[in-house]
């Protein structure tokens, strides 16, 4: 595999997947890494593991600096599967625990904060350096490699998101379709609108609307803007 040159730096090329909760990227990421040979870094899975951290501890999700002092002692680690990340909590593995609801509120309010997210974003743009990646986020494109080769925008109707999330989800009372729609448009709203980074489109990505696509054909999509922004001699496959 030959490399890219950006600035003095040689690396490897960035495949950058950023859109709202539910619309499929990590099954995209998990998809282009296998394809290409690449590897697959879940930036959710980081703030989720920090909020997690805040739960146990007992915080305000709103006191960035607790948060702060928090993280100052915190090691996050994302090991990349055949399927999406496996999560270390100062070396305790939490995977599962992170996708648990209270988990995921507390992820959408703790990456709110602008210092925090710039301790995020550093630790990221350490583990992509090399290149090679599939990163998949809200920013990637925007904040933590915009020189990233590969920009794709996943987005879907949230009703759609919605209705493909209840049907991944396990039944259980509590938990209605309507109930997980409001809860992603609640954390999308959260996500566009916070002052740092928000959640929006790079102006150079290529945006899929995946609201009346099949999983087939998103991915086969996906692979098509890659193929037609990285080289073939830069892709493993
Ligand atoms: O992608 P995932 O749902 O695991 O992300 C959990 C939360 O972390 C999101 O609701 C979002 O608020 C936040 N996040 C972020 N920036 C990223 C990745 C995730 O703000 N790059």
């Amino acid at each position: 595999m030959s490399e890219t040159t950006t600035g003095t730096a040689k690396r490897l090329p960035i495949i950058a997947i950023d859109g709202p909760a539910g619309a499929g990227k990590s099954t995209m990421a998990a998809h282009l890494a296998r394809r290409f040979g690449f590897l697959n870094l879940e930036t959710g899975a980081m703030y989720r593991a920090l909020a997690l951290k805040a739960i146990e501890n007992d915080l305000d999700f709103g006191d960035e600096p607790a948060l702060m002092e928090l993280a100052a002692y915190t090691r996050i680690t994302l090991q990349p599967q055949f399927e999406g990340n496996r999560v270390l909590l100062d070396g305790v593995d939490v995977s599962r625990r992170v996708r648990d609801e209270d988990v995921t509120a507390a992820a959408s309010r703790v990456s709110v904060h602008p210092q925090l997210r710039t301790w995020m974003v550093d630790q990221q743009r350490a583990l992509g350096s090399k290149g090679g990646v599939v990163m998949e986020g809200r920013d990637i494109g925007t904040a933590v490699f915009p020189d990233a080769e590969v920009k794709i925008f996943l987005d879907a109707a949230p009703e759609v998101r919605g209705n493909r999330r209840y049907h991944q989800t396990s039944p259980t009372k509590a938990v209605t379709e309507e109930s997980i729609i409001a809860d992603l448009k609640e954390r999308d709203s959260r996500d566009r609108n916070r002052a740092e980074s928000p959640l929006k489109a790079a102006e150079d990505a290529v945006i899929l609307d995946s609201t009346a696509m099949t999983l087939n054909e998103v991915l086969t999509a996906a692979e098509e803007v890659v193929r037609a922004h990285v080289p073939e001699p830069l892709l493993h496959k």
